[in-house]
């Protein structure tokens, strides 16, 4: 699947990231058609870079 991606400070992309995998009973995997990074991502763009890693998945904001 493609995903908005981190890549570094102030650095996003988009990207192939592997396809989500059911981990656990209680999982389940939603098909989004479309998504977004909003004003909390922001956050993740700079300030809390410290917690980042190259390729993080950025975007909590579905639609589809
Ligand atoms: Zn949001």
């Amino acid at each position: 699947m493609k995903a908005v991606t981190w890549q570094g400070r102030r650095t996003v992309s988009v990207e192939q990231v592997p396809d989500p995998v059911i981990q656990e009973p209680t999982d389940a995997i939603v098909r989004i058609t479309s998504s977004a990074i909003c004003g909390s991502d922001l956050h993740l763009y700079e300030v809390l870079t410290p917690y980042m890693h190259k390729n993080d998945v950025l975007g909590h904001e579905p639609m589809g």
